[in-house]
Parts: structure tokens; C-alpha cells; sequence
């Protein structure tokens, strides 16, 4: 028997459906919105239709941004020869954050899992592939450091490693099966300029 109206239950539906969001989140959350004055609904629902509309990836970095080219990519005063290869758009802002790393990234939006069936075609890899092509000295791998960013690690390492074209892993140091995005600035620098070759 169903205790609510149908378009509570549709609403409830949706928002169990997001990461993170449980049957009674979704409900609390569901009565939240209801009981919101409506142009603050309208707001919500507007700014998440025009994100999911005009949020893109980078042509080159494959980052989420609102142009063609990231301003990273966009960039004249950062190194465009030294990428930085991270698992998410979130580690990309960490790195960021400390204001020190002058270089370009590249998102491979995951990490290789055999586990979970994530293969090397199932992240960005082949446009890392392709921006090697031009005139890049180094790479620096800053996958996390679980087992599928170690796995990634070395599955790109042997990949870049005939090209002739420098590769480094950040140092480790940083938790094991940390996510970069939670762990501090100084964590990360000192994990940046330890980076060894690979
Ligand atoms: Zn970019």
C-alpha cells in the first residue's frame, strides 16, 4: 500500500537514486522540497538542469568546465609539457589548491579494477595516448594509492615508457586507499616534489 501520493513517491524514487542518498534521506529530503516556497524549487531545479546542460569535459584535459578548454588548459603561464595524470576532476582541485603545481592534468575519470570490470578503455586513456604525441617531458602519475590507482600506475607506466617520455609516481606517503581530495595541502606537496621515476 502506498502511504504517499504518487508524486511524492516519483520524487523519492529520484533522490534515492543519487550516491549517498538512503530511503530515509531521500524522504527527508523529498518533504523538504515540498514544503520549500517555490521559486526556491524552481532555483534548485534550475541550477541543476543548466549545470548538467552546459557543464562539459575539456577537449584536452577531459576536466569538468563550462568551455571548449579548461582555464588550466587555457593557460599560457602553466607548463603545458608536464601533466599530471589524476582519477577525478576532484583531484585535479586538490592539486590545485595548493597553488605550487604549475603544470597540466589529465583525468582519466576512474581507475582501472578488474574487480568491478573497469578495463583501460573504460577511463580516458587513449586521449592521454594522444596528447603524448606532441611535446610532453613528463608525466606524473597521481592516481590514488588503493590498489586500482596502483594498478592504473603501473598499467600507464608501461604504456608511456617506450615513448622515451619521462613517467613519475607522486610519492607515496599519502594514506593507503586515500582519496586525494581528503588529504591536506602539505601531504600533498611533499608527495609532489618526492615524486619518484618510475
Ligand atoms: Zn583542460
Amino acid at each position: 500500500m502506498d502511504y504517499y501520493s504518487s508524486e511524492i513517491n516519483r520524487l523519492i524514487e529520484e533522490l534515492t537514486a543519487l550516491p549517498g542518498i538512503g530511503a530515509k534521506s531521500a524522504q527527508r529530503l523529498a518533504f523538504h522540497i515540498i514544503s520549500m516556497p517555490e521559486e526556491n524549487v524552481d532555483r534548485l531545479a534550475d541550477s541543476m538542469k543548466s549545470a548538467r546542460k552546459n557543464v562539459r569535459y575539456c577537449r584536452e584535459c577531459f576536466t569538468l568546465t563550462d568551455d571548449e578548454l579548461c582555464p588550466i588548459c587555457r593557460s599560457k603561464s602553466r607548463n603545458h609539457r608536464v601533466i599530471m595524470v589524476v582519477e577525478t576532476t576532484r583531484d585535479l582541485a586538490a592539486y590545485e589548491k595548493t597553488g605550487k603545481y604549475e603544470g597540466v592534468y589529465h583525468v582519466l575519470h576512474g581507475a582501472i579494477s578488474p574487480m568491478l570490470g573497469v578495463g583501460p578503455a573504460d577511463i580516458r586513456l587513449k586521449e592521454l595516448m594522444k596528447r603524448l604525441e606532441k611535446d610532453v617531458d613528463e608525466v606524473i602519475i597521481a592516481t590514488n594509492n588503493s590498489l586500482e590507482g596502483e594498478t592504473t600506475a603501473m598499467y600507464i607506466s608501461r604504456l608511456i615508457k617506450p615513448s622515451g617520455i619521462k613517467v613519475t609516481r607522486i610519492a607515496s606517503g599519502v594514506p593507503v586507499g586515500g582519496d586525494l581530495e581528503y588529504i591536506d595541502e602539505v601531504t600533498l606537496l611533499r608527495a609532489l616534489e618526492g615524486r619518484v621515476e618510475l
